[in-house]
C-alpha cells in the first residue's frame, strides 16, 4: 500500500462513482456513511497554475498484440478523457504508451495499467474495466482494459442474444457484487448488438466500405471511452441518454463530434434514424457534459468545500442527469423511473423505438433475398435475423 498524502473524497449520490463502502458506527446521524469515492491520485506539478500536469498521469500501455489499425483509434478514445481533466485543472493527465516487442514484462503484470487485446473463446464480455484500490482511502492503484476481439467480428453469442432466460437473469442480477469493489458492466454485450444491427442496416442499402468501417471506428470509440470511464472512478449512468431529441440525432450536423447522450456511461442504444438520408453519427466519439462534471467533481483539487458544493448544486441541470443500475428500469418491476434505462435513446422513447420496429420490419421483409447467397450457407441469414429480433425486443422493452 502506498504511503502518500492522498486525500480520500466521500462519495455524493448526485454523481455515480464506485465507492468502498465506511459507514462511522459511532455516528447517531441517520446517514452515517463515509462511503470512499474510487479515484486516482493525481496531484499538480504547479499547485498555482489554473492547468498543470499532474505529477503522476494515469500511464497506459497498449498490449503489444493489438492490431495496428486500431491502434490510433484505442488512444484516441483513451485521450478523449483529458478533455475532461483539462476542466478540472490537468493537462496530459491521461497518457498513452505502447509496450514494445522486447518488453520484458508481461501484460498481466499489476504494476502495468494495459489496455489488453485478447481473443478468447468464451470472452464473458466485448471488453471490461476493472481497477483495485486501497481499501483505507479509495485511491485507485491499477486498472486493465480487456478488449475482446470477438467484439469487432461478426460472431454472434448465441445464447446471450436469443435466450431470454439467460437475458432475464442478465438484467436482474445488480451491478455491484457483494465486495462493493467488483463491478460488472454489459457496455460489450449492448454494444456489440449495437455494431451488428448497424453494419446489417448498412449492409441491406448496400453501404460503401467507409461507412462500415465508420461504424466500427464510432462503436469502438464508445466502447473503450466507456471502459476507461469506469477505470478512473465512475459506474454507470442509465439516464443520461435523455439529453437529445429525436430530431436532434436525426440531424448529422448538429450530433457531429458529439457524445449523443449525457455520457459516455449510459448503455445507449445505436443512433439509426428512420430516415435513411438523414444518418450521421452511429455512437460517441467524445465524452459528454455529465463526464466532464463528473470529472471535475472528483479530480478538481478545490480551494474550498463551498467550491466543491457550488459544482455538486449543477446536478439539476438537464445535461447533468444523473441515475445508474440501482435505478434503472430494466426488468418489470424494478424502480420507477423510465428515464433511467439501458438500451434506449433520446428523450423521447415512443418515436425512438417505433423508428426501430419500422425499420427492422422493413428489413425483415427483404432479408431472404438481402442476406441468402447462392450456393451459400444460411448462416448469415440466420444471424442478421436474430440481431434483428433482438433489437425489436431491446425497443420494446424500452418503451413498455
Ligand atoms: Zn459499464
Amino acid at each position: 500500500m502506498p504511503d502518500n498524502d492522498y486525500e480520500i473524497l466521500v462519495d455524493d449520490p448526485r454523481v455515480g462513482y464506485f465507492t468502498t463502502q465506511v459507514t462511522d458506527m459511532t455516528s447517531t446521524s441517520s446517514t452515517p456513511y463515509r462511503d470512499l469515492v474510487h479515484r486516482w491520485n493525481l496531484k499538480k506539478k504547479d499547485p498555482t497554475a489554473a492547468i498543470s500536469e499532474p505529477v503522476n498521469p494515469v500511464v497506459w500501455w497498449m498490449e503489444n498484440s493489438t492490431p495496428k489499425e486500431w491502434r490510433p483509434i484505442i488512444k484516441d478514445a483513451v485521450l478523449q478523457w483529458n478533455v475532461a481533466f483539462e476542466k478540472a485543472g490537468f493537462k496530459n493527465a491521461m497518457v498513452v504508451k505502447m509496450q514494445p516487442d522486447s518488453a520484458d514484462w508481461d501484460a498481466g503484470d499489476i504494476r502495468y495499467n494495459v489496455l489488453r487485446w485478447t481473443s478468447s473463446p468464451r470472452a464473458p464480455f466485448g471488453g471490461y474495466g476493472p481497477s483495485f484500490v486501497n481499501p483505507r482511502t479509495g485511491e485507485i492503484l491499477g486498472a486493465d482494459i480487456m478488449l475482446e476481439y470477438v467484439h469487432f467480428t461478426n460472431r454472434v453469442l448465441y445464447e446471450k442474444v436469443f435466450d431470454l432466460k439467460s437475458v432475464e437473469k442478465e438484467f436482474e442480477s445488480p451491478i455491484f457484487h457483494k465486495d462493493m469493489n467488483r463491478v460488472s458492466c454489459s457496455m460489450g454485450h449492448f454494444s456489440q448488438e449495437n455494431t451488428q444491427f448497424g453494419s446489417a442496416v448498412l449492409l441491406a442499402e448496400n453501404a460503401s466500405d467507409l461507412k462500415l468501417k465508420r461504424l466500427k471506428r464510432e462503436s469502438m470509440m464508445a466502447l473503450i471511452m466507456h471502459e476507461i470511464g469506469h477505470t478512473l472512478g465512475l459506474n454507470h449512468n442509465m439516464k443520461a441518454s435523455q439529453l437529445f431529441s429525436p430530431e436532434q440525432l436525426a440531424d448529422s450536423n448538429f450530433i457531429k463530434g458529439k457524445c449523443l447522450t449525457g455520457s459516455v456511461m449510459d448503455y445507449a442504444a445505436i443512433n439509426l434514424t428512420r430516415d435513411r438520408s438523414k444518418q450521421g453519427q452511429f455512437e460517441d466519439v467524445a465524452v459528454g457534459p455529465y463526464d466532464i462534471w463528473a470529472i471535475q467533481f472528483a479530480y478538481t483539487p478545490f480551494q474550498s468545500e463551498k467550491d466543491k458544493n457550488n459544482l455538486l448544486n449543477r446536478s439539476t441541470e438537464p445535461e447533468l442527469i444523473f441515475g445508474n443500475d440501482a435505478d434503472d428500469m430494466r426488468s418489470p418491476g424494478k424502480a420507477i423511473d423510465p428515464r433511467v434505462m439501458v438500451g434506449d435513446l433520446s428523450n423521447d422513447q415512443i418515436t425512438y423505438s417505433n423508428n426501430i420496429f419500422e425499420l427492422v420490419d422493413e428489413m425483415m421483409k427483404e432479408l431472404k433475398t438481402k442476406f441468402s447467397i447462392e450456393g451459400e450457407s444460411y448462416q448469415e441469414l440466420r444471424r442478421v435475423y436474430y440481431v434483428l429480433n433482438r433489437q425489436r425486443s431491446n425497443a420494446a422493452r424500452c418503451c413498455f
